[in-house]
């Protein structure tokens, strides 16, 4: 195939600028056989390989640029045990079962996270377990995450979870900004990019074939088989699975999947080390923290910098005026910060569904996707990959609201873009008000 690529260049991130080296892997060159292609080499892909591999199939990554490239070498790496949808939200709606099925779900992919930094001996990804502080900026939200943090010790027997008045909040975070908070101390952090480059590296390592700068132009149906067609070569498989997540319109041979998702800019701004006073008086547990804001932000330290993320009303692309709203907003918890330079700014695309949980399945009997992670997916694509290796094995999976089946397809796709920032809008002004 003729068709010209030109590969895109990384974010200029903080996880860039301090990452382990990947060397380059090579572009597909010619015909290749594998029992699996698989399309994208973030967290799901490569956790995919990595499975399928171990269960002694053969699968094969094709990457459009270089793995890392997407989400999982741009996100916070803040890891926790949950998703967009609350479990009292799940078991309100779909009863308790289904509750504690996505309660495992989210554990166990915090396991996993756990698992393949072992596996893998990804010291540089420097995993810790450190908890989350959920850190409520008014009574009311404050209200709202005791009873919610009440609900999982009585429903879901999660007694880890903790109760924190403002005080101990600003003990823990260094703020005055909060009237207290939620501690999970399961939650951790991890360097998202060495994650990621660890993996890579080590699935490589193990035999897995992993071509970079070759997307997937086409994914056919051949036989009883698959096709994917890169501008160098060609990848036959029994089977194909679809790990582009946000980035599935790169290319049309995956852009189906983007509709059924609501791609959403997420942005992120690191300031440079702050002073060892400072640095010591900020955040010293050294956990994750959230806010209870419905335009969520979150922070946290990593080497005696503030890390500071959000989505918002963004667009397309990265914009001076969104990095300022950031930057505004935490300088509003930490004032401290007003007169500490940015040294890195860098954004990337969540994808978010309309039932706010994944989606996992297939899309006919040859090709399978996982997509759809509602910017939680550091540990949650980790499992997905193992589950998606399961499926490709013909094994039954539990899925609870993962389940692809379930899902309904974005209506109105072409006036989203404009809906999402629509909405997103609107919750800044409600936010900027204080309801
Ligand atoms: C700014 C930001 C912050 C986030 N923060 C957090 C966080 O703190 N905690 C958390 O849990 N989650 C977070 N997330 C979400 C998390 O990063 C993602 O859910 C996760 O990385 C998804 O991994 P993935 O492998 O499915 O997709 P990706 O990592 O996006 O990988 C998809 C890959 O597919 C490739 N591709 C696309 N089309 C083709 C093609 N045709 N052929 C070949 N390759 C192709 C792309 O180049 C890309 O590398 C964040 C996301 C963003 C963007």
């Amino acid at each position: 195939m003729a068709e010209v690529w030109t590969p895109m260049a990384s974010a200029a991130s903080l996880w860039a600028d301090t990452a382990e080296p990947l060397p380059a892997f090579p572009k597909l060159a010619g015909e290749v056989k594998a029992d699996v292609v698989i399309i994208g080499a973030g967290y799901t892909g490569l956790s995919a390989a990595h499975h399928i591999a171990k269960s002694g199939l053969s699968p094969v990554v094709l990457e459009a640029n270089h793995p890392g490239w997407g989400a999982s070498g741009r996100n916070g790496g803040v890891i926790t045990a949950k998703f967009r949808l609350s479990f009292r939200d799940i078991d309100a709606a779909h009863g308790r079962a289904m509750a504690r099925r996505m309660y495992e779900i989210a554990h166990e992919s915090v396991e996993m996270v756990d698992e393949l930094v072992s596996e893998f001996g990804i010291e540089s990804a420097r995993l810790t377990r450190s908890g989350q502080v959920k850190a409520a900026h008014n009574q009311a939200t404050l209200k709202a995450a005791i009873d919610e943090a009440e609900w999982m010790k009585q429903e879901m027997g999660d007694t880890d979870v903790r109760i924190l008045d403002a005080h101990q909040v600003r003990e823990e975070t260094g703020s005055r900004g909060f009237v207290g908070g939620v501690l999970n101390p399961g939650s951790g952090g991890i360097h998202p990019l060495n994650y990621l480059r660890g993996l890579a590296k080590g699935v490589a390592q193990r035999g897995v074939p992993i071509f970079q700068e070759s997307p997937a132009l086409a994914l056919r149906r051949d036989g009883d088989g698959v096709i994917a067609e890169t501008p160098g070569g060609s990848v036959r498989a029994r089977q194909a699975i679809v790990a582009t997540n946000s980035y599935s319109d790169l290319t049309s041979a995956t852009v189906r999947l983007q509709r059924t998702l609501v791609p959403f800019r997420s942005a992120l701004i690191a300031t440079e080390k702050l002073s060892p006073n400072l640095a010591g008086s900020l955040m010293p547990t050294g956990r994750t923290y959230t806010e209870t804001k419905r335009m969520m932000r979150w922070f946290r330290k990593v080497d005696d910098r503030v890390i500071f993320g959000g989505r918002g009303a963004f667009g397309k692309q990265d914009s001076e005026s969104a990095f300022e709203a950031l930057r505004r907003a935490m300088t509003g918890i930490f004032p401290e910060l007003a007169d500490v330079p940015l040294e890195f700014r860098w954004s990337g695309l969540v994808g978010m569904t309309l039932d706010s949980v994944p989606h996992v399945g297939r899309i006919d009997d040859r090709t399978l996707y996982s997509v759809g992670y509602n910017g939680a997916g550091v540990a949650m694509s980790s499992l997905m990959g193992r589950y998606l290796a399961s499926l490709v094995r013909g094994e039954a999976v539990d899925l609870g609201l993962l389940d692809a089946r379930r899902v309904r397809t974005i209506p109105f796709y072409s006036l989203r873009e404009p809906a999402v920032r629509a909405v997103a809008g609107w919750y800044q002004f409600l936010d900027a008000i204080g309801r």
